[in-house]
């Protein structure tokens, strides 16, 4: 795995990654920093003509980078690390699995390999001590961990979750009280779904942009699903989308939906299903867009919790939405936890949302300066992309709207705080947050 980005196997990469694990945290954000900051170095040397194969590979497939930053990580690992390790195998042995539900001390668990619409390979385990204790971002639906069989069952539980597993990406945001700490609230998510309707509530690309940054920051892929197309006759429709040709352009895939059929039943989930398939997803979104009425519309027999019902059954909401990965044909796996719902942004500064327009990357390399913020600069290629309209106008115009934000206000709270201002106050309960990522 050292050299040349080659993956590593897969008992070398338990390996490292167990390693990682081990160590202090400190250790652990430095390594992160350390690798972040060399995947941007060598993102900053690509070519365009590189670049263009990089985009052609996302339109593709849905998976825009191709080596994640993990991968960039578990190399420093093995540099700095690995020898450490060599003899200190653990003697209980562990298995791999995947966090498919989670409460305050315990974590479903589907063994590597399983079926997960077998609820009879689902495996109740407990949190080992250091994990229950940092459970914020420590442990998230979706996360890949090693969990072992115990001597002694404690309370009916026979296993322990040991450790996670490094992530692929994560749906994090800040806590409401300490904004400097993060709390994951979904792990290894392939496509972060965000749910807007077309009325009710009205359309608001400007929050489409702000999801599209937090989603980017946790290196996961981006999708829109627009909601409640059944509303609208036919030619106010494609008036009201025009909109999002901005985000087309930006290559994110559009699914036009009704998960509530009015008349018009040619609209329904049918193009978002298909874009879903075989991916782990969550929906993020307005309060009232539709979100728990598209999980439903995909399977029927989910029975997820919508506003009607939830406005009429307060308290009760605490129950139906209870953190957990939905199983659904074909191979769509739903991620719904009660913090998807109100993810924001984490820590972030001005120089690293410059590479969070992912439009923007196959022109960076032609600005006149290295670091060039495509904001004042003399010679800046991202700025003559806008001129000739290779970038939408519309982004830009976010990208230095959040640039100004971050620059001035310094906080990523006040962006994360815009985000959650626009959803319905109402819903937010601490609580729910306190027994859940
Ligand atoms: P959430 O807060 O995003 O999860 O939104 P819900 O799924 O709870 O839906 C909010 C309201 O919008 C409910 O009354 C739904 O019945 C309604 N709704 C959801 N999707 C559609 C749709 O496609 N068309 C119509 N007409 N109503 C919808
Ligand atoms: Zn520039």
């Amino acid at each position: 795995m050292v050299a040349n980005n080659q993956p590593v196997n897969k008992h070398q990469r338990q390996k490292l990654e167990a390693v990682l694990e081990s160590l202090s945290k400190d250790d652990r954000d430095r390594l992160f920093a350390e690798a972040r900051k060399q995947r941007s170095d060598a993102q900053k040397r690509r070519n365009t003509k590189a670049r263009e194969s990089v985009d052609g590979e996302r339109l593709g497939r849905g998976k825009r980078r191709p080596d994640p930053l993990i991968d960039w990580v578990l190399r420093l690992v093995e540099r700095d690390f690995a020898h450490k390790r060599e003899d200190a195998a653990d003697d209980r042995e562990l298995v791999e699995g995947l966090v498919v539900g989670l409460t305050r001390r315990r974590a479903t668990v589907l063994p590597a390999g399983c079926d997960g619409a077998d609820l009879s390979k689902h495996i109740l385990c407990r949190l080992s001590a250091e994990l229950a204790g940092r459970q914020q971002d420590g442990i998230a639906v979706g996360d890949r961990v090693l969990f072992t069989t115990l001597d002694v069952p404690a309370d009916a539980v026979e296993h322990e979750v040991v450790s996670v597993l490094p992530r692929e990406s994560k749906l994090a945001r800040p806590d409401s009280h300490d904004t400097n700490q993060e709390r994951v609230v979904a792990a290894n998510v392939d496509v972060v779904v965000i749910v807007v309707s077309v009325v009710s509530p009205p359309l608001h690309p400007r929050l489409i942009d702000r999801y599209l940054v937090a989603i980017e920051w946790g290196d996961c892929t981006p999708m829109i699903a627009v909601n409640k197309a059944d509303l609208l006759p036919a030619g106010e429709l494609d008036e009201a989308l025009k909109v999002l040709e901005p985000y087309e352009q930006a290559g994110i895939p559009i699914a036009v939906c009704a998960a509530v059929p009015g008349d018009d039943s040619s609209v329904r989930v049918d193009g978002l299903r298909e874009l879903l398939a075989g991916k782990t997803c969550a929906f993020v979104g307005h309060s009232g867009v539709g979100k728990s009425s598209l999980a439903n519309a995909l399977d029927e027999s989910l029975g997820i919790a919508t506003k009607t019902v939830r406005e009429t059954d307060h308290r009760g909401r605490h129950t139906t939405t209870a953190s957990a990965m939905h199983f659904i044909e074909p191979g769509i796996r739903v991620i719904d936890t009660p913090g998807v719902r109100f993810f924001g942004l984490a820590e972030m500064s001005p120089d690293e949302l410059r590479w969070l327009f992912p439009e923007f990357e196959r022109f960076v390399h032609s600005c006149k300066f290295n670091d060039c913020a495509h904001d004042h600069e003399p010679g800046c290629a991202v700025k003559a992309a806008v001129g000739s309209g290779e970038i939408a106008l519309a982004r830009y115009d976010t990208y230095l709207r959040l640039l100004e934000e971050l620059r001035t206000g310094g906080k990523p709270k006040d962006v994360s705080e815009r985000i959650r201002s626009d959803f319905d106050p109402s819903d937010f309960d601490p609580d729910v947050f306190d027994t859940n990522g």
